[in-house]
């Protein structure tokens, strides 16, 4: 076995999944569900409920996606999905803001997705909630409103990978350490934002939270 590193508690790392529901994989004209992606974000990048989001200017359309967020309370590594759950500490609500024309172009070339998905103010967090093993996070409904109007509507149930099986594939490859937290995927409904745009995430068991597009 190798030997861990310790990672500070107080600089967590923000992990991402990707073609996480398949109506989103097609909305994106990418019919191959077989693999989720993993990619990560900056503590740099969270903007938290209520303040400002500064989206990026003149480089394409910036689109929301909605995603539940877990928070890590335990650590481990190489853990089993049976007792996943067991290292979940907190749930909320989450943004991954995303430059969708240059996430584009990046996929083109093959290249990372950095530039399209962690740049500054690109993870709007909502406030935690404990978690506890009552909350079913294999049944969680979700939504996302911009200006009072429907964008996207979330059920965990879809997910295609479940969180279980998220946190048991991150921990074979980093040990997960209490902070780090998890951006879970997006349901189908995403689309761009532009200034002037608020944001509202909302689930009846997390609460709701709004963010001022700037
Ligand atoms: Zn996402």
């Amino acid at each position: 076995m190798s030997t861990a590193i310790a990672t500070p508690a107080n600089t967590p790392r923000i992990f991402c999944i990707g073609r996480n529901y398949a109506e989103h994989i097609a909305e994106l004209g990418d019919m191959d569900a077989s693999r989720c992606v993993v990619f990560m974000k900056s503590p740099s990048c969270v903007v938290h409920a209520g303040e400002a989001v500064h989206l990026p200017h003149d480089r394409g359309a910036v689109h929301h996606e909605a995603e539940l967020v877990v928070q890590i309370g335990r650590a481990g590594h190489d853990i089993d999905e049976q007792s996943a759950l067991q290292h979940v500490s907190a749930l909320t609500l989450g943004l991954d803001l995303t430059l969708r024309d240059l996430q584009n172009e990046l996929k083109a070339q093959g290249a990372p997705w950095e530039r399209c998905k962690a740049f500054d103010n690109s993870a709007p967090l909502g406030d935690w909630v404990a978690y506890d093993s009552s909350a079913d996070v294999a049944a969680l409904q979700f939504q996302c409103e911009v200006n009072g109007e429907l964008r996207q509507q979330g059920d965990t149930g879809n997910m295609l990978v479940p969180v279980p099986a998220l946190i048991a594939m991150l921990s074979k490859t980093w040990r997960l350490h209490p902070g780090d937290i998890i951006f879970t995927g997006t349901p189908k409904g995403v689309g761009p934002l532009v200034a002037g745009d608020v944001v509202t995430l909302s689930s009846p068991s997390i609460g709701t939270f709004d963010w001022n597009m700037v």
